[in-house]
């Protein structure tokens, strides 16, 4: 299955794409997680993308496309992937039409705007194998160390309170028109996002079935 997670910033994309990874065997494919791995290693495209990230404002079209382009051409995307944080505008989203992949789904993770600001201050990443975790929803074993590589885990800069209204905006002005452009094609799943991962994962499980 070729699946797409829309969501805003903090609503809970990469865990549901975790779990929906391991229920079906098929890859998550976060282009966040591959610009923070860029940035981590000093590449060209890491250091093009930081000044964007770290001020809450998207990468340029061209770079996420390419990326995406690239990856979906990858052999463990023959069987399927998910999307999580990609598409993020229309631009991006006709381009995915012109690489001729097709998309059985979208699920949209829907948390209202004033639940996001904690979840996002709470939230610690693993730099090394982008797992998250939160400091009260979804804590690791032992605290500050991931739980899958063993690295420590850390606050994203662009989790701190005056980038996320940023984030926000951004989403609200140029990704959340993907949920119209979906809906047009039939495929567009809404979940409400719950308190618990667990209940959100079961909601999400359902919108994989319906
Ligand atoms: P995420 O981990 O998905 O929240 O992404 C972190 C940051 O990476 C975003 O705030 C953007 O700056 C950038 N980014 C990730 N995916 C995209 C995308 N599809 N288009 C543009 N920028 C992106």
């Amino acid at each position: 299955m070729n699946l797409i997670l829309l969501g805003a910033p903090g609503a809970g994309k990469g865990t549901q794409a975790e779990k929906i990874c391991e229920r079906l065997s098929i890859p998550a494919v976060s282009t966040g997680n591959i610009l923070r791995e860029a940035m981590a290693n000093g590449t060209e495209m890491g250091l093009k993308a930081k000044s964007f990230i770290d001020a809450g404002q998207l990468v340029p079209d061209e770079v996420v496309i390419g990326i995406i382009n690239d990856r979906l051409k990858e052999d463990d995307c023959k069987n399927g992937f998910i999307l999580d944080g990609f598409p993020r505008t229309i631009p991006q989203a006709e381009a995915l039409d012109r690489m001729n992949v097709r998309i059985d789904r979208v699920i949209d993770i829907e948390v209202p705007d004033e639940k996001i600001a904690s979840r996002l201050s709470g939230r610690r990443v693993c730099l090394k194998c982008g797992a998250t975790y939160h400091t009260e929803f979804k804590k690791p074993k032992a605290e500050g160390i991931c739980d899958v590589c063993g690295d420590n885990l850390v606050q994203r800069k662009d989790d701190m309170p005056e980038t996320v209204l940023d984030r926000l905006k951004t989403y609200h002005e140029q990704t959340e028109p993907l949920k119209d452009f979906y809906e047009k094609k039939g495929i567009l799943h809404i979940v409400e996002g719950q308190k618990n991962v667990e209940d959100t994962t079961a909601l999400t499980f359902k919108a994989l079935e319906d």
